[in-house]
């Protein structure tokens, strides 16, 4: 058979199922056919998300079967070359078996994690140091997964820029910067889109198109630690009134303190669910924790959830190190299960068991987040009802005014009625709570917004 015969009618698929990530795992499986079957020639269509394969034949009277379904533990086929690497998938111990694995000495792993996680390199033009041979590997084996920008903007607020970030397949995801005295964080995405659907959130209104990979939710990270360190001159000053009208022009060019250079903390609260994404989250989270990197400690990571009640157990059992933050926006199945579909599946009693055994296994209190829409859920018996589901409970409660978006018509709530809600929160029931301020409303810097608008 000629090599120079183009692939044609012996194309046949096989399917990965929803692991996008396993994308290496799937050009292993095309290398283990094209052993079995002789003329395949593997390649590979790389649908992400679909996680389908196509394997091309030389010789179309090859067969193999229609459709082959094979998990993606067995697809995995030892020795065989994955596709390029992206850096930011790996963390420091893994960047040392690469090395490894290519007969490079693992001396080189520091170099090469400084140029990433503290230089913050993004080619391999910027890291001039490294030995021709581990540099000849790279070029061939591996990529920055860098996200450009497809758009930012800044609030007028002064405090909070949100970014638009492009991922290789053409999806979008948001990524928002919000500084506060003496404090940089970085609120990141976790899929794009939301299977959730929590009826007045942007992402959930858009649908779930995919999980995020683990490089992608760091590559957020770093873009925002880039921009801190090389662009913040370019950062609008601090108000001296924290929240100036919308109409007030941006301001340019100020920094709060050193501190505004470097990146401190992450919230996981972007778009999507990070239990529903729970292995690429985690493993993200241990890169972005390396304390020779990006040194987000247990601190200065926390994790918002819609109450996967699987997800808390583990995370419980696992006793990772992070804030978390549980989404509760009602006291009541009922009321809760009309705001957030999720709580079909995961009953407010067994969201709490869940929260009980987390807080009693990691010692950890637990932040409730409380959407606040005018009418539903901002009452004072709303309040006592909340005051009564976290008794006894270590709580803290974070009140979010709605921020409008296009598929929802409730309103936030007044600030006097959120003032009532706070006090009745800290005089009856002694629980500490906080009104998140609305930053970047005048930016859609509500979660999924901006990428809802990008769609339309
Ligand atoms: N999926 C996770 C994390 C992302 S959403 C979760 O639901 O917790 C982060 C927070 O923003 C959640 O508390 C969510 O309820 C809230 N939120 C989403 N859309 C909002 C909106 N339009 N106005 C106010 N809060 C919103
Ligand atoms: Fe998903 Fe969170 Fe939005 Fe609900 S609020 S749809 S869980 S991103």
């Amino acid at each position: 058979m000629g090599a120079n015969k183009t692939p044609k009618s012996g194309l046949k698929s096989a399917r990965i199922p929803g692991r996008p990530h396993c994308l290496p795992r799937a050009y292993g499986l095309a290398e283990e056919l094209t052993r079995s079957c002789g003329d395949y020639v593997p390649f590979c269509s790389q649908s992400i998300g679909s996680g389908i394969i196509r394997v091309h034949s030389r010789d179309s009277r090859a067969a193999l079967p229609e459709k082959t379904v094979i998990s993606a533990r067995n697809a995995y086929v030892r020795g065989v070359r994955p596709a390029s690497i992206n850096l930011y998938d790996l963390t420091r111990a893994q960047l040392g078996e690469l090395l490894v694995g290519w007969e490079l000495k693992p001396v080189h792993v520091p170099l090469l994690w400084n140029y990433l996680y503290l230089g913050l390199a993004d080619s391999l033009d910027a890291m001039p140091k490294l030995p021709p041979k581990l540099r000849a590997r790279l070029k061939v084996h591996t990529h920055f997964g860098v996200l450009p920008t497809a758009f930012e903007t800044d609030s007028n607020d002064g405090f909070t820029r949100k970014y638009l970030l492009a991922l290789a397949d053409g999806e979008k995801i948001e990524t928002v910067l919000m500084r506060f005295t003496g404090r940089v964080t970085a609120c990141i995405s976790s899929q794009v889109g939301c299977a959730m659907g929590c009826v007045f959130c942007a992402t959930g209104q858009m649908g779930y198109t995919r999980h995020l990979t683990a490089g992608e939710i760091v590559a957020q990270a770093v873009h925002v630690a880039r921009a801190l360190k090389f662009q913040s001159h370019h950062f609008p000053p601090p108000p001296s009134n924290p929240q100036p009208p919308a109409a007030s022009p941006p301001r340019r060019f100020h920094l709060i303190s050193e501190n505004d250079t470097r990146l401190r903390n992450i919230v996981l609260m972007g778009m999507g669910e990070p239990l529903h994404n729970y292995d690429a989250v985690m493993h993200a989270i241990e890169i972005m924790r390396d304390e020779t990197g990006l040194a987000l400690g247990a601190e200065r990571i926390t994790l918002s959830t819609v109450g996967v009640v699987p997800g808390i157990l583990r995370l419980a059992k696992e006793k990772r190190p992070l804030h978390l933050a549980v989404s509760l926006h009602a006291a009541t199945q009922a009321e809760r299960a009309a705001l957030v579909p999720a709580a079909k599946k995961w009953p407010l009693d067994e969201l709490m068991a869940a929260c009980r055994t987390y807080s009693e296994t990691t010692g950890r209190r637990i932040f409730y987040e409380w959407t606040l829409i005018e009418g539903k859920n901002d009452s004072i018996e709303h309040a006592r009802a909340v005051g009564r589901l976290l008794h006894g409970l270590p709580a803290q409660v974070n009140l979010i005014p709605l921020n409008p978006t296009a598929g929802y018509t409730g309103a936030p709530t007044r600030t006097d009625a959120a003032k009532n809600f706070q006090h009745i929160l800290s005089e009856e029931f002694k629980i500490p709570s906080t009104v998140r301020q609305r930053r970047g409303i005048d930016i859609a810097a509500g979660c999924g917004q901006l990428a809802v608008a990008d769609r339309r």
